[in-house]
């Protein structure tokens, strides 16, 4: 490799990182001791907060060389790009450069695969380590697993990371094999596994000892690419769903597939799928905070989800013996169900019945979404929707206006989840 500036390897490398969407908060919290740097329970990635708060970290590959040839990735070994390579000093450096000048509060360290899985995993736990235990960084680090690697230096990285992760990128076996032949499912999967045992077991025995360290304290997460293989998206919720279940994954990031590479594996789409990842967002959402199962969202006869209806307001829609809901007398779990309520809401409604019965006035102070839960409750007996609850009645008034999001035009009514940031600025989203 020919011999670059360090500021013009670290512009290359971040760009090179943009496509993975699967960092985000971190769900962390560990006091500074003596080191500099604390890894906080709210968000690091460069995202908004419901405060307003723009929080950010260094998000780099660690090098954009790759020997496998990924057919959507820009990195892939067959794209002539100019690739350049951070030593694991470099990467401790310039973190630290960052964080004191407040730049960041943590970072994000992916790479591409250099040599092999081994040494490609060695040399990030070196500029992890190099950070923690040199510089006696104690911020928030998520750190790329690579798939393949030995079991003993993935239990080395979570050891000293914060969060990990591998991605899954694609939703089926057969779709890895088209479009990352180098990469086997096995290979994706085995690592998630060793680590949610890692931290079940870390988790036992810090509960006899504190001394015990901690393995992956912000846990886990993957990415999926959406829209270039033909899975449903009944498939990849059902595949989400397991992997909140099996794995404890804290979060599944969905990343719109990008055509910014030309290879005849890849379908010709005009534009990135973004309201399809939209989508897949609010059905996540519902997955982890409402009570829904994938299959109440998804079936064999509607395997995609309506892209000018969230998802949420489409399984009212074909539950409509269930509605009108008394908002008075609805216990929580019901409440969430109601298109418009939202954990948040639900909470204070249940808070304000206390006070005395709530009116339909009152509900748009507790932050419920009337516009859209008007036409599913009553409250105090008097149903406040201007028309019969009919389906496609309600279905007209419900699939509203548009408005653009992310450059594409996303129909109202939606909530508006931010979709690569975590649980600070979702928890606002009520669906
Ligand atoms: S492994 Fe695949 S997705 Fe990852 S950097 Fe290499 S080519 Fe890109």
């Amino acid at each position: 490799m020919a011999t670059i500036d360090l500021m013009d390897k670290l512009k290359i490398l971040a760009d090179g990182a943009k496509y993975d969407v699967s960092c985000a908060s971190s769900g962390s919290f560990r006091r500074n001791r003596d080191g500099i740097g604390n890894a906080a329970s709210c968000g690091i990635c460069h995202t908004w907060t419901s405060d307003g708060r723009c929080v950010s970290l260094l998000k780099i590959l660690m090098t954009n060389s790759c020997v496998y040839d990924c057919a959507y990735c820009v990195n892939r070994r067959s794209n002539d790009v100019q690739r350049v390579l951070l030593t694991p000093a470099e990467v401790a450096e310039l973190t630290i450069g960052f964080y004191r000048r407040n730049y960041i509060e943590g970072l994000f360290l992916s790479t591409g695969v250099v040599r092999s899985p081994d040494h490609t995993m060695e040399l990030l736990i070196e500029a992890v380590r190099t950070l923690r235990e040199e510089y006696r960084f104690n911020g928030y680090i998520h750190l790329k697993l690579v798939p393949g690697a030995d079991p003993l230096l993935v239990q080395k990285a979570g050891l000293l990371a914060d969060r990990v992760s591998v991605n899954l990128e694609l939703a089926t076996r057969e779709s890895l094999a088209l479009l990352a032949p180098d990469k086997s499912r096995d290979a994706v999967v085995e690592p998630m596994r060793q680590v949610n045992q890692l931290i079940t077991v870390n988790r036992a025995e810090r509960k006899e000892s504190r001394k015990v360290p901690r393995f992956a304290p912000a846990g886990q997460s993957t990415q999926l690419i959406v829209g270039a293989t033909q899975e449903t998206d009944r498939q990849i919720v059902t595949l989400s769903e397991q992997l909140y279940q099996r794995m404890e994954l804290k979060r599944v990031y969905y990343s719109a597939f990008i055509p910014v590479m030309t290879d005849n594996r890849l379908p010709a789409l005009p534009d990135s799928p973004l309201r399809r990842e939209h989508r897949l967002y609010q059905a996540d959402w519902l997955l982890r905070y409402y009570g829904f199962k994938a299959h109440e969202l998804l079936d064999e006869e509607r395997p995609n989800l309506e892209a000018n209806l969230d998802p949420k307001t489409g399984w009212a829609l074909r539950h409509l013996e269930l509605f009108p809901v008394e908002i008075n007398r609805a216990d929580y779990e019901v409440l969430l169900r109601i298109p418009g309520i939202g954990v948040r809401s639900a909470q204070r409604i249940l808070r304000a019945r206390r006070q005395g019965h709530l009116g339909i006035d009152d509900l748009a102070k507790l932050g419920v979404v009337l516009k859209r839960a008007r036409y599913f409750i009553t409250a105090r007996g008097r149903y406040a929707g201007e028309c019969a609850i009919e389906s496609t009645l309600l279905r007209s008034r419900l699939v509203g206006g548009t408005v653009r999001k992310g450059g594409i035009q996303l129909e109202l009514p939606f909530s508006q989840p931010e979709a690569h940031g975590d649980a600070i600025s979702l928890i606002s989203g009520e669906l």
